[in-house]
């Protein structure tokens, strides 16, 4: 049976590099018996949303969630919308409609070269981070008072539900346990935020001595920060919310050598499930060829695992390796190579 695919490119290098992550997923069903996929494209996005309007359809999470295995999406963002305000709506709108508690961030090196962090390989950085997805600062619960007078009051809540902590930690302790990973690290602001976290700790303490043949330590978030640059040698799987995860999972991108080399998943365990590149639309270098694919390759593999295809991600992972190591790369990471030629030479590797 085909899995059914939607394809939202998006906005800017969403354009270019969706396509070629669909080039890898035809090359490997043309090489492999019995793998198949079905694909819907969908032309959600700004040029959509400046022409008429319409950013998430009407019916759309319905649709997805009766007819849909997974998403696979490019990129959201284009400098003519005023506050992005389409992207919002499409993105947010698919994590949170969805219910897609876990963002689900690898931070692995996979060439010593393009690593800023002095003496360190790929043996030094292979992480997950767990980010929970649905909650957070991320509700737009909050509110405005007095709003452009000097007496202005802006109130950002910050939402955590004992459910969605609880799963968020859970899914990194069974990742652990599936994986061979021998810890896990929660990360929160527990001494500032002392009632959010309050409930982070908890929760992380009481999940955690389910889980026995696993270490378990927490780290206050600015510690977190300082010890990924010193020593990420020190983690295996972490878990954290939706602000802290956004922001570590950056700093993750660049220790694996660029934004254009980090994947992710946005994941229901069971349910429809979304897989994009962690970089944006980056305007600056739209319509140039100039866009690296391999972060959409590696998110396509992601993809391939949570529709039951493990082998086919490590497969990837190699050939990616491989291209990355005989420096067939696009002009960010030094090379010299156009998008779809980093595709020839990945597929060729496969
Ligand atoms: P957003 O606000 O949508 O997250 P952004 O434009 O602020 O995105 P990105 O697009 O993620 O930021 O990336 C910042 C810069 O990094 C880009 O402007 C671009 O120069 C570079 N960049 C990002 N992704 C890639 C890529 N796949 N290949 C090459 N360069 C990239």
């Amino acid at each position: 049976m085909a899995h059914r695919i939607a394809l939202v490119p998006g906005d800017g290098i969403g354009n270019e590099v969706l396509p070629e992550g669909v080039r890898l997923l035809d090359h490997l069903a043309a090489q492999t018996d019995g793998l198949a996929f079905e694909y819907t494209h969908l032309d959600w996005g700004a040029e959509r949303y400046l022409r008429d309007g319409v950013s998430l359809p009407e019916g759309a999470i319905e649709w997805l969630q009766s007819d849909i295995d997974a998403i696979f999406l490019g990129a959201l963002g284009d400098p003519r919308v005023k506050g992005q305000q389409h992207a919002r709506d499409i993105l947010l709108g698919m994590r949170f409609k969805l219910d897609l508690y876990v963002n689900f961030r690898p931070i692995t090196l996979l060439d010593a070269r393009k690593c800023p962090l002095k003496n360190k390989g790929p043996e030094d950085v292979d992480i997950v981070v767990f980010r929970e997805n649905t909650e957070g600062v991320y509700t737009g619960i909050g509110g405005q008072f007095k709003r452009g007078t000097p007496d202005e009051v802006a109130i950002e809540a910050e939402m955590n539900t004992r459910k969605g902590v609880e799963r968020i930690i859970r899914a990194a302790f069974e990742y652990a346990e599936e994986h061979g990973r021998k810890s896990v690290c929660m990360s929160d602001k527990a001494n500032a935020m002392r009632h959010g976290h309050d409930l982070w700790q908890r929760a992380f303490k009481e999940v955690a001595s389910e889980y026995p043949a696993i270490e378990n330590f927490h780290l206050y978030v600015d510690v977190l920060a300082m010890e990924l640059v010193r020593a990420p040698e020190r983690f295996e799987v972490i878990v954290t919310n939706n602000l802290f995860g956004d922001i570590i999972t950056d700093l993750g991108a660049q220790i694996q050598g660029g934004i254009g080399l980090a994947g992710s998943g946005n994941i229901h365990p069971g349910k429809v499930s979304l897989f994009e590149p962690v970089h944006g639309s980056a305007p600056d270098i739209a319509g140039q060829g100039k866009a690296n694919p391999l972060a959409t390759f590696l998110s396509a593999g992601m993809m391939l695992t949570f529709l039951g295809h493990p082998e086919l991600e490590t497969r990837i992972q190699n050939a990616v390796q491989q291209t990355l190591l005989a420096d067939e790369v696009t002009p960010e990471l030094g090379g010299t190579l156009t998008t779809s030629q980093v595709t020839d030479r990945v597929l060729a590797r496969l």
